[in-house]
Order: structure tokens, then C-alpha cells, then sequence
């Protein structure tokens, strides 16, 4: 039978830890650690991961400041609160919570975030340290996927992986990542040809097209560790429902394999946790608190 790698139940262990590690560290520190989340805009899906994230850090001590502005906002007035922000000696972590509307420069706000509080490990420098393989902020999707694996005591090194995906989000620093723990990785894309025959020689076969059951079977090898890390909502037959899926069509997969990701339940939860894991570590940096998290930081 296969092994369901529960990101759900993982994340909720973390969590604990990650509470324990406040309370106890907070005397030191004299305050909580503090994340400033900047929402640009009314996208709906943008507003329930802001939610998340917010409730995510009560549950866990983090002191969160939600700033939502308005579209009509110019870029050089969220500079500005990104420049504030950087100096505030109450935040530790900043996001700028994506997509955000089009007529803004998304990589310049993103460079305009201290590296230090870059939580979302997204800007030139926590990228560059990533390909150094230095310690940095590390982004928060492949910092998750590579806790499952380790979750489950799934050997990296030396293992054939394949990214389906080259986004600067989740293909590229989740294949840098894999290629820092040693594993032999092959980061496939649109123009990839015969992507199934690829995929099929994976050990590990990682998902990130955003293509909705993109990946039967036929691109995987017996006892391969799929990883999900699709999430699309699709119309059921009944008008006013929906489901979700991701990229993975499960049902044909899982016999196959020897571990999974659900969608929901397995890359999503982990994302969340890995953003409160980086807001600790950089408190724990300014404050130079105990490393008992060392083990989380890919
Ligand atoms: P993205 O920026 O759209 O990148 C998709 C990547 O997949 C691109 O590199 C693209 O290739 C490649 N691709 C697209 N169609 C393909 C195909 N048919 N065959 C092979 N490669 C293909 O997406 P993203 O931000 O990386 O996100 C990917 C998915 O993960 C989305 O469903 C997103 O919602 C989900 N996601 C989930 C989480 C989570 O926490 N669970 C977090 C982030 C993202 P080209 O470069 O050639 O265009």
C-alpha cells in the first residue's frame, strides 16, 4: 500500500513546535515575532490566503499586521511601506501577497523587501544565496516539500527527481533545493518533449505545471514518490459545487507508487507552515535565539 504524506497532519506538528519555541523564547526576545502581510487589491483567492496566514499566526504566537490597499494605490506609495517596514523593529517577516494587479512592477516591490524579512524567499538575494547554497530565507512551497520527504525519511541523495516546472516560485528554487541536498535533478517545462517518457524515469517526480491531471500513470515509475503541487478548483456536474484537484490524477497514480501527496491536504499546509517557520528564523537571528528549528530550514 502506498503512503499518503499528510502535509495536513505534518504542519499541525510543526505548528507545535513552533508555539513551544515562542513561548519559551519570547521571555528572551521580550516580544512575539511579528509578520507583515501586504495585500494589494480585492482578488478573492488572494483574501483567503491572507485569512490563512493570519490565523496561522495566532495559532501559533506570531503577532501578524495585515496592510490591504487599495488598487488605485501607486507602486512608489507601497515602496514607501515596504521602506517603512523594513525599519520596523516590531516585523520580522514581510510578504507582498500574489498576484498582485498588472500595472505594478511585482519583481521590484518583491527587491524592495529586505532580504532579512524576505519570508517568501523570493528576492535577488535569498534567491543568489540559494544558488550558493548558503543559509538564507528559502521560499515557502519547495521548503515544505522537502520537509515531507524528509517526514517520511525519503532519500534525496542520489535520487533520480524530475520538477515538472520552472517558475521563479516553486520549479526553480525547489530544483536548487533538491540539487543542494545532492539528489540528481532534471527541471522539465512547456517545451519539454516526450515529457512522460522523462518523467517515468524519476524516483521522485515532482508537479508544479498549474495543468489539472497533467500527470497519469504512464509518466510514472513503479515505486516513484509523487509529489502534487497543482491546486485547481474544477466545476463538478452539480452546478453549485466544485472540487478540488491538482495536477496528479491520483486515482491512476496511486496504485503505483510508493508515496503521494493528496491535493487537498499535502503541499498546501506546509506552504503556510514554512512562512511561520522563516518569521521565527529571522527573530531568532535578531535575537540570536536557541536553533532548535535548524532542522526545518532546508
Ligand atoms: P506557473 O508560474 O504558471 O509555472 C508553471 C510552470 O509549469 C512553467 O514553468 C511552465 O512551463 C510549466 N508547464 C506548464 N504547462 C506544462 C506542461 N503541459 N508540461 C510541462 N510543463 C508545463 O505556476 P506556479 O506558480 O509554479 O504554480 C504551479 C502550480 O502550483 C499551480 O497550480 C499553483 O496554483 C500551484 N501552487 C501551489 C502552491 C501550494 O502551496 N500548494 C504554491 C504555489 C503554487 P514554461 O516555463 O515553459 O511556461
Amino acid at each position: 500500500m502506498s503512503i499518503k504524506l499528510d502535509g495536513k497532519k505534518l504542519s499541525l506538528e510543526i505548528e507545535k513546535r513552533l508555539n513551544e519555541y515562542i513561548s519559551i523564547n519570547k521571555k528572551i526576545a521580550k516580544r512575539a515575532p511579528g509578520l507583515a502581510v501586504i495585500r494589494i487589491g480585492e482578488d478573492p483567492a488572494s483574501g483567503v490566503y491572507v485569512n490563512n496566514k493570519e490565523k496561522a499566526c495566532l495559532r501559533v504566537g506570531i503577532k501578524s499586521f495585515i496592510f490591504h490597499l487599495k488598487d488605485n494605490v501607486e507602486q512608489k506609495e507601497v515602496e514607501k511601506l515596504i521602506d517603512k517596514l523594513n525599519f520596523d523593529e516590531d516585523i520580522d517577516g514581510m510578504l507582498l501577497q500574489l498576484p498582485i494587479p498588472k500595472k505594478f512592477d511585482e519583481q521590484k516591490l518583491i527587491s524592495h523587501i529586505n532580504s532579512n524579512k524576505d519570508v517568501d524567499g523570493l528576492n535577488e538575494i535569498n534567491i543568489g544565496k540559494l544558488v550558493k547554497n548558503e543559509t538564507a530565507m528559502r521560499s515557502c512551497t519547495p521548503a515544505g516539500i522537502i520537509n515531507l520527504l524528509r517526514s517520511q525519511n525519503i532519500t534525496i541523495k542520489g535520487k533520480k527527481i524530475v520538477v515538472i516546472g520552472r517558475s521563479l516560485l516553486v520549479g526553480k528554487p525547489l530544483s536548487l533545493m533538491l540539487l543542494n541536498l545532492n539528489g540528481t535533478v532534471t527541471m522539465t517545462h512547456s517545451k519539454t518533449l516526450n515529457l512522460n517518457k522523462v518523467c517515468k524515469e524519476a524516483d521522485i517526480l515532482i508537479a508544479a505545471a498549474g495543468k489539472p491531471n497533467l500527470v497519469d500513470s504512464t509518466f510514472v515509475k513503479e515505486g516513484a514518490v509523487v509529489i502534487d503541487v497543482g491546486i485547481h478548483r474544477l466545476k463538478s456536474s452539480d452546478k453549485n459545487k466544485s472540487r478540488l484537484c491538482g495536477d496528479v490524477l491520483l486515482e491512476d497514480v496511486i496504485p503505483k507508487v510508493f508515496a503521494y501527496t493528496p491535493v487537498p491536504g499535502g503541499v498546501g499546509p506546509m506552504t503556510v507552515t514554512m512562512l511561520l517557520v522563516n518569521t521565527i528564523f529571522s527573530w531568532q537571528k535578531q535575537f540570536g535565539l536557541s536553533s532548535a528549528l535548524n532542522d526545518l530550514m532546508p
